[in-house]
């Protein structure tokens, strides 16, 4: 029962202008842009996904672009580090192209893998890692940014807190990771159940300033499971361990279920079905906005005041 989360489903993060933000993600680091569509709380804003080529779980960071929102902080109590893995030697590629955009790039190190860390126009905190295990997800790609460098999805995702203890129990206990490192403060999670996007770090540091969400900063991370069977016994884990979880979600694409871990971040938990191509051919993801049910006679009007792209 507990090998049934399947890693990283999606991370959802805050923007603040929508057309850097979108020529961010898939112009400079040559995601797909894979579902552009409104907040379903709020028509007036856009809700983009950018990943592969079919919206795989795993690969999809999606934003809330916010104009005029402000730049957030990262900090305790959220996800503060989204990685990336990239193929081996790539790396001159990506400084260049980073640098060729007016974006600074730090080579590191983490858990003996090599990173390039670097932040998107908002400040969002990104990492290009070089996997030791083989990541053979195959890329989507575009003209300028080939199949021997492009981004092939997740790699891991960094939870910073102030006391990692309770979290550590929700991320063993109840989702099924296990601890395979630790060096210092930072400690690294691997699922078994899936070979790629199944890492999380924690960071646990008693005197980081409290992060604060706004433009640059992660919303919720969202962990997979294959449908809403299974994601409905997962509603029930969590309520044993004693978490508030909110009833099933429908966002179109998939099924959810989000609750707040005890370090304070959100986490969402979140089906394969029914998946993106529900609303658009896989040839067409991402060309033409997509609006919910409930939004489509106001079509007309909610164009006109989204921002341009
Ligand atoms: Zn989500």
């Amino acid at each position: 029962m507990k090998t049934d989360i399947l890693g990283l489903h999606h991370i959802t993060a805050i923007a603040d202008n929508a057309k850097r933000n979108a020529d961010f993600y898939t112009s400079v680091l040559g995601l797909r842009f894979v579902k552009k569509t409104v907040n379903f709380d709020d028509p007036s804003t856009y809700h983009f996904y950018f990943g592969d080529g079919q919206g795989s779980p795993g690969t999809i960071i999606t934003f809330f672009p916010w104009e005029g929102i402000g730049r957030g902080v990262n900090g305790a109590g959220m996800a503060t580090h989204t990685g990336y893995a990239v193929p081996s030697g790539s790396f001159d590629f990506w400084k260049d192209r980073l640098a060729k955009y007016g974006i600074e790039a730090a080579e590191g190190e983490i858990f003996g893998e090599r990173l390039l860390s670097f932040n998107d126009p908002d400040g969002m905190q990104l990492q290009l890692v070089v996997p030791n295990k083989v990541d053979d997800r195959k890329p989507w790609v575009t003209s300028e940014i080939n199949e021997g460098v492009a981004i092939r999805g997740f790699h891991s995702v960094t939870l910073t807190l102030r006391d990692a203890g309770a979290t550590i129990g929700v991320l063993t206990d109840v989702l099924g990771y296990r601890q395979v490192m630790k060096v210092g403060n930072r400690f690294r999670f691997e699922i078994d159940t899936v070979s790629t996007a199944n890492i999380i770090d924690i960071i646990e540091d008693a005197s980081a300033p409290r992060g604060r969400n706004a433009a640059g900063t992660n919303h919720h991370i969202a962990f997979r499971v294959k449908d809403d069977v299974v994601l409905m016994e997962f509603r029930k884990r969590v309520l044993a361990a004693g978490l508030d979880i909110t009833t099933k979600i429908d966002r179109d694409y998939f099924f959810s279920l989000y609750f707040r871990e005890p370090g304070g971040v959100l986490f969402e938990v979140a089906t394969d079905n029914p998946g993106f191509t529900v609303d658009e051919s896989l040839d067409g993801l991402g060309s033409s906005l997509r609006l919910p049910k409930q939004y489509e006679g106001r079509r007309v009007e909610i164009e006109s005041f989204l921002p341009k792209l």
